[in-house]
């Protein structure tokens, strides 16, 4: 896809840092976070949003969320529990649709906030 920044950021034609890739995934830190991690999730093939998905998308969808796990561990944001079961840690999962949505690249990703709070511009 012709000037779509995500995908020239897969085709590494523009530089990111890379946390995470394999053959259909590129996950890198946000230019401009909201949250201490604050990461991005995109497919390395051209979607344009959410909306544009159908059933046949259902394994890279998949795969793209079912990282997340691996990913918040690696970040140190992943829930921990302690000796009473009381929750700590955690991390928020977004995917921002269409104009009413707030996107503003249109190459389908997932975002990644965790850290400690208060994070930028979020109330929840
Ligand atoms: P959206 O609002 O479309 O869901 O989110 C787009 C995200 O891409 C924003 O959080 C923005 O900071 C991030 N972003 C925009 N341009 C770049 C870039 O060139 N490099 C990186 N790493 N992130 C970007
Ligand atoms: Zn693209």
């Amino acid at each position: 896809m012709e000037n779509c920044l995500f995908c020239k950021i897969a085709a590494k034609q523009i530089p990111s840092s890379i946390v995470h890739e394999d053959d259909d995934l590129l996950v890198f830190k946000d230019i401009n976070p909201a949250a201490p991690v604050h990461l991005l999730i995109i497919p390395k093939v051209h979607v344009s949003t959410l909306s544009d998905c159908t059933p046949e998308h259902a394994p890279l969808l998949g795969k793209m969320m079912s990282l997340v796990p691996k990913l918040a561990a690696d970040h140190n944001i992943a829930v921990t529990y302690d000796e009473q079961g009381q929750p700590s840690r955690g991390f928020k999962f977004l995917i921002n649709c269409g104009p009413d949505g707030g996107q503003e690249v249109y190459h389908l990703h997932m975002h990644l906030y965790g850290g400690p709070r208060p994070w930028r511009g979020m109330r929840t």
